[in-house]
């Protein structure tokens, strides 16, 4: 097993590195305590290429793999969590989803835009009520001659407030229990709404909003794929999704280990640096250990997708291990740089808060268990 990555894969990671120090780091904190859609990184993102990198030239995006894409994550991630989840939602969720399962008709009519970063895109499944168990959404989809009338509500959603595109998941009642479908939902379509913006503990420069249908009239042409195929759609999307939020993990838990090293290294008390302290020494090996483990988990995941061979459990295993690295990984960063982690003005604060996220969405830790284990006992 080779586990050298290629010159290419390595020129994808030192531009998506270059463009991280260079644009993402200075301005990190700041978008963080804004709350806002990080537009600006958002459109240097499109100015790049990473809006469409695992979309085909003929729909606008460069071809690039799923582990170039999780190369590419890990290192925005590192430097701005936030702007790597918007990535994930609007290139993996939404226009990848798009790729792997609609028309070529709508390929074109609907990834060049989402492509080049015209439009922003999103993924909606959740709902109030509906969140781990997505099987109980109750959106619902009724055929009327060539449209269908979409009437529910979708809740905590990633770019929503801001997005053109999105994917919503309704159920069709005459086929329940095995109704759920999804359907492209264009801004500006009668009946489509966007309502609260949420206020969050972290990825706070990727905002998240609620959508509403209310007799939103949704042309035939624009469902995707069968009616009922909406729930394998969403799983299959969320495995692929899964690994992006795992190279998330991995980024920050990177950002972490680099902070607290660096950090342990310079802090002087009881006349040494605390990196001398066996107890403090010991937590940067452990870190660096379970990290190196994570990313391989990672790159496992994705090379099993990009040889298009059976990763569901992989990409589980790779969030659920990488989200809770992160999370343990900044928790012992905060404690290695003491009461300087607990303050603003360090990011080991918002790496802390941006970890924890990786735990929940696109499946929570729990979820994923249920994932790992029903393959492992089968
Ligand atoms: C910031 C953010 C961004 C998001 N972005 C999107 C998005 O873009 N699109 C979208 O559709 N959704 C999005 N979500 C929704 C996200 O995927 C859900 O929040 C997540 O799947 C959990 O659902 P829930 O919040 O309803 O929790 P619940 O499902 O109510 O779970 C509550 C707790 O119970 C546990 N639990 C539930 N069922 C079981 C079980 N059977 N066994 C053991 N434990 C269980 C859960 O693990 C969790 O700990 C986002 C969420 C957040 C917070």
């Amino acid at each position: 097993m080779d586990l050298d990555l290629s010159k290419e894969k390595k020129d994808i990671q030192r531009a998506a590195r270059d463009f991280a120090n260079k644009e993402l780091v200075p301005i990190a904190d700041e978008l963080d305590q804004a709350e806002e859609f990080a537009w600006n990184n958002f459109k240097w993102m499109a100015k790049l290429g990473f809006t469409g990198m695992i979309l085909p030239p003929e729909y606008g995006g460069s071809g690039f793999d799923e582990l170039s894409l999780a190369l590419a994550i890990e290192e925005i991630a590192k430097a701005c969590a936030s702007t790597a989840d918007i990535l994930d939602a609007h290139l993996v969720l939404c226009a990848g989803l798009i790729y792997h399962w609609a028309s070529d008709e709508q390929r074109q009519r609907f990834l060049p835009p989402l492509a080049r970063g015209e439009k922003v895109g999103s993924f909606a499944v959740t709902e109030p009520d509906a969140g781990s168990d997505i099987g109980a959404i109750k959106t619902e989809a009724l055929r009327d001659g060539d449209s269908y009338i979409l009437n529910g509500q979708k809740t905590f959603i990633t770019n929503g407030d801001v997005c053109d595109t999105v994917v919503v998941f309704a159920s069709i009642p005459d086929l329940a229990p095995r109704g759920m479908t999804a359907f492209v939902v264009e801004q500006g379509m009668a009946g489509f709404s966007k309502g609260k913006k949420f206020n969050k503990l972290g990825m706070r420069a990727a905002t998240n909003a609620e959508l509403f249908f209310e007799d939103c009239r949704v042309p035939v042409a624009n469902r995707i794929s069968e009616e009922g195929k909406g729930m394998k759609i969403a799983l299959a999307t969320l495995d692929r999704g899964r690994i992006g939020i795992a190279a998330q993990a991995v980024g920050i838990a990177q950002a972490v280990l680099e902070d607290s090293t660096e950090y342990a290294k310079k802090r002087v008390q009881f006349g040494t640096p605390i990196a001398q302290n066996q107890a403090i020494a010991w937590k940067l090996a452990d870190m660096a250990t379970e990290l190196e483990a994570a990313r391989l988990l990672v790159y496992k995941a994705a090379c099993l997708a990009d040889k298009g061979e059976p990763f569901s459990k992989n990409a589980a295993m790779a969030k659920l291990y990488a989200s809770e690295l992160a999370m343990k990984a900044a928790t012992w960063g905060i404690q290695i740089f003491g009461g300087y982690g607990y303050m603003m003005e360090y990011p080991m604060q918002r790496y802390f808060r941006d970890a924890k996220l990786t735990e929940i969405y696109e499946g929570t830790s729990e979820v994923q268990r249920m994932v790992i284990s029903r393959a492992v006992i089968g």
